[in-house]
């Protein structure tokens, strides 16, 4: 098959790992960075150009799109599914996990668990936002912040005002959340492929911290999870309609409950913690799956 992996830097591990599991089991691999991908939308015959000519014949895409540049790496990939390429996550998907918020109202309509959840803008209820989240200590949030960025621990009620007030003097959106104490700094993070989790580990963020993110030095181990974490997982991405998804959640006393759903998972953490190749999982997940003009919603919706 003919793959793109939309990435803006080609030596990125997952971006350098894709690429090898795909040419390892014979396919036509290459980096595209969607930004510098530009497009003709009025026309009738879609296309995507970069460097001076169409991409053509292409099977399958795989998005590596960044946070930073969702709104035009979603636009490339919508437009990649107008020609009918395959791709590994939907762009429509990716927008709503990207949207913590967005994600969060979709999971709890399906009955995934979560940490108690609050979200306001007025300035005037701060008070009452608090108490119906069970008051301080409160897990603040920026509702598209990534890497452990722009999430906040409020210890005190007073604590917790003044990081609101703060966050609404910048216009900022942001949720505050019940603060899963009893998880102590880590989290569990599945790997989910399809309809199956083919890697956990468990992130433990580093001594003073409550945030696990590898990328705020927390360390990761593999972990054996329980068939409730097993099928929470599946079926928050299944929810957010992603193929492949990093599900974060937090062991609580009254089960898991999923913080967020990644949509494009790193692999390097979870391949060195649990020694699997995730990239030749993928590769094979599009062989089986990846068929021309079979998108689902071909950036509609
Ligand atoms: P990001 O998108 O920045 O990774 P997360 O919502 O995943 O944001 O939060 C980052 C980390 O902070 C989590 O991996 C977890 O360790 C910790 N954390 C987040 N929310 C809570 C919470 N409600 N209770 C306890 N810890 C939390
Ligand atoms: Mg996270």
């Amino acid at each position: 098959m003919k793959i793109a992996v939309l990435s803006r830097n080609r030596r990125l591990y997952s971006t350098r790992r894709l690429i090898e599991a795909g040419a390892a089991r014979g396919h036509d691999m290459h980096v595209i960075d969607h930004l510098r991908c530009y497009m003709n939308i009025a026309s009738h015959k879609p296309a995507v150009h970069y460097k001076g000519k169409a991409l053509e014949d292409f099977d399958a895409v795989i998005p590596r799109i960044g946070a930073s540049v969702t709104f035009y790496g979603t636009a490339v990939l919508r437009q990649f599914e107008m020609t009918g390429v395959f791709p590994l996550n939907e762009s429509v998907a990716i927008s709503r996990s990207r949207d913590k918020l967005r994600s969060l109202q979709l999971l709890s309509r399906r009955g995934i668990g979560m940490p108690v959840t609050g979200f306001a803008h007025s300035p005037d209820d701060t008070d009452d936002l608090l108490a119906l989240v069970g008051g301080a200590p409160v897990v603040i949030k920026l509702i598209e912040g990534t890497q452990g960025v722009g999430v906040v621990l409020a210890e005190t009620q007073q604590a917790a005002e003044s990081v609101i007030d703060a966050f609404r003097g910048l216009n900022a959106n942001f949720l505050v959340q019940e603060f899963i104490g009893e998880a102590r700094g880590s989290d569990i993070r599945a790997f989910v492929i399809g309809n199956k989790v083919v890697a956990a580990m468990r992130r433990q963020a580093k001594e003073g911290e409550f945030r696990s993110n590898l990328h705020r030095g927390g360390s990761a181990t593999v972990v054996k999870l329980t068939p409730e974490e097993r099928s929470t997982a599946v079926r928050s991405a299944r929810i957010m309609g992603l193929n492949v998804a990093g599900v974060d959640m937090l062991r609580s006393n009254h089960g898991p409950v999923v913080m967020e759903v990644n949509s494009s998972p790193g692999l390097e953490g979870i391949e060195a913690a649990t020694g699997k190749d995730i990239a030749d999982l993928i590769v094979r997940f599009i062989e089986n799956h990846g068929r021309f003009g079979k998108t689902r919603t071909k950036g509609s919706g």
